[in-house]
């Protein structure tokens, strides 16, 4: 029985409007101890045509043949530290009815999708599935991004973008063509660029190709700000947006802790003049990345889980504001086809409205210049 399920698991399933998909070497050359992939009905093998009593046949006294169809279906492309992180976190929450993983590496792929499997009984989701190929992801409801090139050393940012232009034109053409009415949610960095490049090659609205942008910088920045006050993260307001990384924008104007602004209590907050040097928060905030990836190699559990949040929005279309990447073409003086971070609402339909936030001249200036850093890269683009 539990090998019957691996297999079906592991081979996806064959669903109205969603062909079988399967890892090509199991299906091919199946191995002592791994039956070969069967046409699936369901997440469930069907058992063979026989008159043969079983142990299935004298359990269950089947009652309906209606085939699955997954509703809230969710794609993972890219199952690396941060893939994996998300995969774990949106299994933890329950949020969909099937999960998907591609990767273009198979042992990697298989290995973390049969973990992942073993964890079912203690997790709410039916159904985990993978392959390399993109018909594994069809039908999908939200498609995660986290797959890409690594910088190499002495490679100018353009030439990294350009090299993941090359991968997501792959990437993002399958996985329009699988599911054309996901919404798409784009991790892998440069973030902001990359979620326009994603937005120009799927050439779906705007609304449903959203960047995580400062979303994790934000999780950061509260985490940091309840540290020095003792109050936890959760009730700690505060917005860090812009550019994800290091020219993001802390909006010190916003802090506030049960509606009390920070900045009524010291108007120098966040400024070289603030004796208490609030302004090391958000220092804090841009070095911890680098202060990780330098301890243990890469981040992945914080944007795991942040991910997972923004997914629970969509999902459960509950209409939260997120700090996530955005066309912000036309706010704050930027004239050019820019993603950055903004407060948005997110809910079934993505990204349905933006908090147009008050900020300070200054603050306006750097977000201003990163999108000019931004268009500096995207406007060498080849697609
Ligand atoms: P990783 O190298 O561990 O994983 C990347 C995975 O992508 C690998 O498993 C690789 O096989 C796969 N892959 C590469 N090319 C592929 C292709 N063409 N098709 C399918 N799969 C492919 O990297 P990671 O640590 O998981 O990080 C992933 C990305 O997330 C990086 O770009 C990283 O910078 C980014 N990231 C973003 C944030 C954020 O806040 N936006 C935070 C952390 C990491």
């Amino acid at each position: 029985m539990a090998m019957s399920w691996a297999v079906g698991v592991l081979c996806a399933s064959r669903r109205v409007g969603a062909p079988r998909a399967n890892f090509p070497s199991l299906g091919r050359a199946p191995r002592p101890r791994q039956p070969a992939c069967v046409p699936l009905a369901g997440p469930w093998p069907v058992p063979p045509v026989s008159r043969m009593a079983t142990v299935k046949s004298e359990l269950l006294k089947k009652l309906s043949s209606e085939k699955t169809v997954a509703h809230n279906k969710i794609s993972i492309v890219g199952t690396g530290s941060v893939g994996m992180a998300c995969a774990v976190s949106i299994l933890l929450k329950g949020l969909g009815d099937e999960l998907a993983l591609v990767d273009a590496s198979e042992s990697k792929l298989k290995g973390e999708t049969m973990d992942l499997q073993h964890g079912s009984p203690f997790v709410k989701m039916p159904n985990v599935v993978a392959s390399k190929d993109y018909l594994v992801t069809a039908n999908s409801s939200l498609v995660i991004i986290t797959a890409g090139a690594r910088q190499e050393k002495g490679e100018t940012r353009l030439n990294l973008v350009q090299r993941n232009v090359a991968i997501f034109k792959l990437m993002i053409s399958n996985i329009i063509q699988y599911s054309p009415h996901c919404k798409l949610i784009v991790v892998s960095n440069p973030v902001d660029i990359l979620t326009y490049v994603a937005w120009k090659l799927s050439e779906i609205p705007p609304n449903r190709v959203i960047g995580s942008g400062c979303n994790l910088d934000t999780a950061r920045f509260r985490f940091l700000i309840g540290q020095k006050l003792g109050i936890h993260s959760e009730s700690c307001h505060g917005w860090v947006l812009g550019e994800h990384g290091d020219s993001s924008v802390p909006v010190w104007s916003g802090v506030n802790i049960a509606g009390v602004p920070l900045k009524d209590l010291n108007s120098d907050i966040g400024t070289q003049k603030d004796p208490e040097q609030w302004k090391s928060v958000h220092q804090d905030v841009i070095a911890s990345a680098y202060e990780i990836i330098k301890m243990k190699g890469y981040t992945n559990w914080a944007i795991g889980l942040s991910v997972a949040d923004l997914a629970e929005s969509i999902l459960k279309n509950l209409r939260r504001v997120h700090p996530v990447s955005t066309i912000i073409k036309g706010l704050y003086g930027v004239n050019k086809e820019v993603f950055l971070s903004v407060p948005c609402i997110l809910g079934e339909n993505g990204i349905t409205d933006l908090i147009k936030i008050k900020l300070t001249l200054d603050e306006e200036a750097r977000l201003k210049k990163s999108a000019e850093t931004l268009w500096e890269i995207q406007k060498n683009l080849k697609f």
